[in-house]
Parts: C-alpha cells; structure tokens; sequence
C-alpha cells in the first residue's frame, strides 16, 4: 500500500465538500462518508485511539483494552480531545510531550450515523451514538454510549468522559479477537518494532507538556525486538533514533493523546 499523504487527506476533503451530484448513489455517500482510524498507541501505557472525523476534526476516545469484535465487551472509551484530520493516517513516532511514543495506524477507512443518529453533536451530547464502519478490520454497527464516569473524570462541561465502545450483533460481529489475530499495521503493515526499526519513522511534534511517555518493560522488549530486526539486516542500516530535525518528515500537532 502507497504511504498515504496529507496532500490525499485534503483532497478528501476537498471532495466531500464539492457540490452535491443529481445521482442519489453519489450524493448518499458523500454526504454520509467520512474518515475513522483507530490507532495503537504505545505511550505510557499501550491503549488504542479510535477516531471518527466530524466538523473537520477526529473526535477521539482512548481505548485501553481495544475495540472488540464481541457484542458481550463493552470496551471502556475515554473521551480525549479532538484530534486535527492530518493526524488520521500518522504512524510513526511521537518523540517527546504528551503522548510520546510509538504509533501504529491499525485500523482505518471510513464511517457513518446510523439513522436517528445523523446529529452527530446531538448525538455525542446526548452520550449515544450509534454508527457504521467500513474499515479494513472494523465493520458494520457499532455504538459509543456515554456511562456515569467511573473514574470521575469530566470534560468541560461537566459531562463524564467515560464511554463505552461496543459491537453491535451483525455480521461482522464475533468472538475472534482482532487485536491478537490482526495486530499489524493497515499502513506499513508492520508493527511497534518494525516502525522503530526504519530508517526515518515520521515523527509527530506535540506542542503539549510533557505528561510522561512510553516507558518500562513493554517499550525496552519492543526496542529490543527492532535491533533485532535490523540486525537481521530486514532494513537498512542507518540512524538508530528518529531523527527529530529536517532529515525526518515533521509534522504538528497542539496536542496529542
Ligand atoms: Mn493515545
């Protein structure tokens, strides 16, 4: 798959936003379709952003556990902020502030409300959305159900940000566990280590303050694994480290989560 760039995010955009067509095939889609990630986030500790475009930006849960395939999990779904459209299809790494560490891009394509539920503020207000996604692990009806906030954590007006992520009972729904049956990368194919392992990752600059970042076991296992890849010589041999200045692609973001 061809590394997608900002350039085909925009003209995604772009496209949603041309007139509407006479053909109503054309004009359901375009009005209905936009763009979903979900992005594994090893940071301080390892957890799963789920991202749905909305009003030009990714409104976005953290997920620890990731989303589950299986009607019965009621995956816990923190309420973060909004993150910007170009962050959508970033893998790579984040160097320092919040967020820091290694990002793979899991899961992506594309989302719509299900009917009742094509108020998408209403909706998110309320604290229940109900919606569909045809990404390249993650189909058909899913719901996002605000709780009573188990961790007392609110946003700023006042609402929990606790939620929940759950599988609706469809097709596509089912006991397999995706994250251990599918847990590569849906951009470069590869995962933690192979990311580290490049010559040049990109890096995400975070203008937010350090909160901590990946550390422990986990990230020196992983580290661990990608000097072991390069000494298999599966990449070429190069830096070491991300390079933070020129020589890496840099992109910007105000925040990070
Ligand atoms: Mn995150």
């Amino acid at each position: 798959m061809p590394q997608r760039s900002l350039k085909e995010y925009k003209a995604k955009r772009n496209f949603a936003k041309t007139p509407e067509p006479s053909g109503q095939k054309a004009k359901t889609k375009r009005q209905k379709s936009r763009m979903f990630c979900v992005q594994k986030h090893l940071a301080s500790h390892l957890h799963y952003d789920f991202r749905l475009e909305h009003n030009g930006t990714l409104v976005s849960w953290a997920v620890p556990k990731g989303p589950s395939l299986n009607p019965k999990d009621k995956r816990l779904a923190m309420r973060v902020e909004d993150h910007p459209i170009d962050y959508g299809d970033f893998e790579g790494v984040i160097p320092e502030g919040y967020g820091a560490g290694i990002v793979v891009l899991w899961d992506d394509g594309t989302w719509y409300p299900e009917p009742g539920f094509e108020d998408v503020d209403a909706a998110l207000q309320k604290g229940e959305l109900k919606f569909h996604l045809e990404g390249v692990k993650l189909k058909g009806s899913w719901v996002l159900v605000r709780t009573g906030g188990r961790y007392g954590r609110t946003d700023a007006q006042g609402e929990s940000r606790t939620w929940l992520l759950i599988k609706h009972r469809d097709e596509w729904a089912g006991a397999i566990d995706v994250l251990k049956v599918a847990p590569k990368s849906v951009k470069s194919f590869g995962d933690f280590e192979d990311i580290l392992a490049q010559d040049k990752p990109d890096v995400w600059e975070s203008h937010m303050p350090a909160k901590g970042g990946a550390t422990g076991k986990m990230l020196q296992e992983i580290i661990a694994k990608a000097a072991a890849l390069k000494a298999k010589g599966t990449t070429k041999k190069s830096a070491k480290k991300p390079r933070k200045a020129a020589t890496a692609k840099r992109r910007k973001a105000t925040s990070k989560a």
